[in-house]
């Protein structure tokens, strides 16, 4: 339970003075949180700052920038009745004279800030128009006696129409009045030396702050904040994964007899890398411990086989295992390449996924149940409520990045002792950012190509050469190549603006005849089988898709990748894209089309996609590409968001949070000490619950 001196910060943000349903609702949209609470506001940034410590004579004022100036204010000229005509105000120093404009005027107000006689302070942006200093709509009016209260660096936030980034601002500093005193949960010397300030201090700093050296990424407050951030990831994940261990696992230990007979039935020879990894997997299954394993392997480095083997040795071992995939049209393509290793192993294989019904539904859970399966392939469905395991030992999940932690966890839930967890992801992950999203496993990875496979030739070119593009498909095709044409997904709201995929496919097939089949995400899945199947068999050549294809399919004739607004997909997407050809013997080539305009960080990544080929290295570029807000490749991979870290900038506090991570556990581990209680206002703080609810039942 969320301890007591943390109501004030999770109670809703109606609650502060000045937000109503309205407002909220503009909240809701800026935090991404339905139903705002005070800590969303509070764990929302300013992005930047407006510096109002310029205060220069009028005559020296450069114009265009914000100045803090004292003025007398001379007269009033108001706007003459019936014109667009602004109303204005005379005022000066000392050295020159300067108008205040107001388009949209209250009078009434205008005459109680600037009374003509008396001096104020104002601050806004001077500009010069027609040869006068000018100021429209100044930020801020005050007497000389209130200039102490003017914000000299003033937070602007990220806000969103009908919210004024100004009210926002207000709003952030009422919540921060509901900030109570938190007990200190960083270690005392590490503080000291760091020269920390206290948590409350260090978030009311980072939205008051003094100066603008508050902003930077390395100023005090803000790395305090970076590091309670990443001290809550690590000792989080530290608690999940000392859990996982300390419960009892099986020991799962095969006799090899199912794997070397389906072994057999492959047309190729393993290689080093594989064989290393599921001699890691096999030795890790064998442990009485629950395993958590990561396999790593970029898109087409055979984990498949990889994953079958691990199957393979529990059946073998006398137990069940699953194998989920993020989409159907995955599972299938699972279950055609597994189903001839099953065959020559005579063992029962299965498919799962929302698509069976009725009573074959029910005949395959009877079966499930009865032991009479021994391998279920599927989707998500496979953990419905009504779906039981005779005796589940291991589940192997694809392509992770689309499952988060919370289903991991989940999956572990479904045997009566925990089942083995093999997690299989394509997302090259820089070794950082492993830490933080996959601190708790084990991670076996496979590296280099298969053999035969050639480099995809990737060119990148403006959609202006589209044409050119297509006169290539056409010819291509009649050599009988066959392509992907990826558009971004269709979003109803961007509809127009989007070369929307079915206005493509048409263009395609009006120019090069009937050989396009369209695939995306709305379509029923019974269709989009037929799509798939159609291109595979080779009776259409090119297949016009939403992203839909990007996890996974396997169609080796496939060599040419062609993928639209190349500039809108995150590095890994697209690396992920390109994978999907280069599979077969035959040269692939991968066409980049960008849409103008286009910004500088996006041409960069099109470049590092052009210049690489190892997704290993182009995730580090990745990383070290990726401007603040450009975080479209991490959304993907299913790495968490920071609010307050940074990874490119604070991976060594990462390193130092993992070690404090594992120092306290050993030290602590039931967070019973004062350190240890402070740590669990922590982990409530950044809402790690569960981290915490494997403390009670441990
Ligand atoms: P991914 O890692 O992307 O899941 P897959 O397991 O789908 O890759 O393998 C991609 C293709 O390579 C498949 O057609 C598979 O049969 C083939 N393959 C797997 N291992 C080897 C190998 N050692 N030699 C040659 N081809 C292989
Ligand atoms: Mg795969």
């Amino acid at each position: 339970m969320r301890p007591a001196i943390l109501f004030s910060l999770f109670a809703d943000a109606q609650t502060l003075a000045g937000v109503g349903p309205r407002i909220e609702k503009s909240l809701a949209k800026i935090t991404g949180v339905k139903k705002p609470r005070i800590i969303d506001l509070l764990f929302h940034p300013p992005f930047g700052f407006v510096d109002r410590n310029y205060h220069p004579m009028l005559i020296d004022a450069e114009t265009d920038r914000i100045a803090t100036v004292r003025v007398h204010v001379l007269k009033h000229k108001p706007a003459p009745r019936g014109r667009r005509l602004p109303y204005r105000v005379m005022v000066r120093d000392e050295t020159a004279v300067m108008e205040i404009v107001f388009f949209r005027a209250y009078e009434d107000h205008i005459k109680r800030t600037l009374p003509e006689g008396e001096t104020r302070v104002v601050s806004g942006r001077i500009e010069r128009f027609n040869d006068r200093l000018q100021m429209a709509h100044p930020d801020f009016i005050v007497t000389i006696e209130d200039a102490n209260s003017l914000p000299m660096v003033e937070p602007v936030y990220r806000t969103t129409e009908g919210l004024a980034a100004r009210t926002l601002g207000r709003i952030v500093q009422n919540a921060l009045e509901k900030l109570p005193e938190l007990p200190e949960w960083q270690d005392q010397a590490y503080h000291a030396k760091k020269e920390w300030s206290s948590f409350g201090r260090s978030l009311r700093n980072l939205h008051a702050p003094d100066s603008e050296n508050d902003f930077s990424s390395d100023a005090i407050a803000k790395t305090r904040l970076a590091y309670d951030e990443l001290l809550a990831n690590q000792l989080a994940q530290a608690l999940v994964r000392k859990n996982m261990r300390a419960r009892p696992g099986r020991a799962l230990k095969g006799n090899k007899t199912l794997t070397h007979k389906a072994l057999a039935t492959l047309p190729f020879e393993l290689t080093d890398a594989q064989e290393v990894a599921m001699s890691e997997i096999v030795a890790d299954m064998a442990q009485s411990s629950p395993m958590l394993r990561l396999l790593q392997g970029d898109v087409g480095s055979g984990k498949t086989v990889v994953a079958m083997v691990a199957l393979l040795t529990a059946v073998e071992a006398g137990v069940q295992g699953a194998f989920m995939a993020p989409t159907e049209l995955l599972a299938c393509q699972h279950i055609d390449a597994l189903t001839p290793m099953a065959q020559a192993a005579s063992i029962r294989l299965a498919l799962l996924t929302g698509r069976e019904r009725g009573q074959k539904r029910v005949a395959l859970i009877n079966d499930l149940k009865n032991g009479k399966i021994d391998i279920l392939v599927g989707t998500h469905a496979l953990f419905s409520e009504d779906v039981a395991f005779r005796d589940l030992g291991l589940v192997v999940v694809d392509e992770q990045h689309r499952f988060g932690v919370h289903q991991r966890l989940e999956l572990q839930s479904k045997g009566e002792k925990p089942p083995d967890v093999l997690v299989m992801t394509a997302t090259p992950i820089p070794r950082t950012l492993q830490l933080t999203a996959y601190g708790d496993m084990e991670v076996s990875r496979l590296i280099g190509k298969l053999p035969g496979r050639q480099p995809v030739t990737t060119r990148v070119l403006p959609a202006d050469r589209v044409e050119e593009v297509v006169s290539g498909l056409r010819r291509a095709i009649a050599e009988n190549a066959r392509a992907y044409w990826v558009c971004p997904a269709i979003q109803e709201s961007e509809k127009s603006d989007l070369a929307a995929v079915e206005e493509r496919a048409a263009m395609l097939e009006n120019i090069l005849g009937p050989v396009v089949g369209l695939i995306h995400g709305r379509m029923k899945a019974a269709a989009r089988d037929k799509t798939m199947e159609s291109f595979r068999k080779g009776d259409t050549k090119i297949l016009v898709a939403t992203t839909v294809i990007e996890v996974g399919v396997d169609v080796p004739e496939a060599n040419i990748m062609v993928v639209e607004h190349a500039e809108r997909f995150g590095l890994a997407q697209l690396h992920q894209l390109r994978g999907r050809v280069g599979r077969g013997l035959e040269q692939s080539s991968c066409l980049l089309v960008y849409h103008t305009p286009i910004g500088a960080t996006a041409t960069e990544r099109l470049k590092v996609l052009r210049d690489n080929d190892d997704g290993f290295v182009i995730a580090e570029k990745d990383l070290l590409l990726r401007g603040e807000g450009e975080l479209l490749g991490v959304t993907q991979s299913g790495i968490p968001e920071f609010i307050f870290a940074d990874i490119t900038v604070h991976s060594e506090l990462l390193a130092s949070a993992r070690d404090d991570a594992r120092l306290i556990l050993q030290k602590d581990p039931q967070l019973k000490s004062t350190r240890g209680e402070a740590l669990r206002t922590l982990l409530y703080l950044f809402e790690r619950d569960e981290a915490v609810r494997y403390l009670l039942s441990g």
